[in-house]
């Protein structure tokens, strides 16, 4: 059917469409064909005219971003039918709400710490408590979180997806 060569293989959106990919498909540089279903997913969900016509909406540097989200929110659709990507979203959200509070109680025990060391370095009866203070304080802090302790939390970007663990690629 077609050449053996890649050159002239049409583009994956092409190939999908069983159409001939002409020169200038404007599918053509962002659905290389090694990836077939990532135009599978895209058609699916937001439909081929659709798609052809938000590319031809956007200005030419924009479209590889733009099929580069609509790749994500199809995939995400697909796998997720009823949230989508929101559930990764949301589930994000919720992480960095409960981080935000652990940073929170750990600064809060920071400053009490401190002041505490401080009190007692103005009273020269009291007895040295940094040592004892430390290790409560590891107690207090050491729930799992091991090396967590008063840094800003970094998030990896891209996000991992949630749904990697299920299956890398399947058929159309
Ligand atoms: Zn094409």
């Amino acid at each position: 059917m077609a050449s053996s060569s890649s050159y002239n293989s049409p583009c994956a959106a092409c190939k999908f469409l069983r159409r001939k990919c002409m020169p200038g498909c404007i599918f053509a540089p962002y659905f290389p064909p090694d990836e077939p279903q990532k135009f599978a997913n895209v058609h699916k969900i937001f439909g081929a005219s659709n798609v052809t016509k938000l590319l031809n909406e956007l200005l030419p540097h924009q479209r590889e971003d733009a099929v580069y989200s609509l790749a994500y929110e199809a995939e995400a659709r697909v796998k997720d039918p009823v949230y989508g990507c929101v559930g990764a979203i949301s589930h994000l959200q919720r992480q960095v709400e409960q981080l935000q509070k652990e940073l929170d109680a750990a600064n809060a025990d920071l400053i009490r710490y401190a002041c505490g060391e401080i009190q007692s370095a103005a009273l020269p009866a009291a007895p040295p408590p940094a040592v004892n203070s430390v290790h409560a304080m590891s107690r207090r802090m050491g729930n799992n979180e091991g090396g967590a302790f008063y840094q800003t939390p970094s998030f990896p970007f891209p996000y991992p997806h949630p749904w990697d663990d299920h299956s890398s690629s399947g058929n159309i």
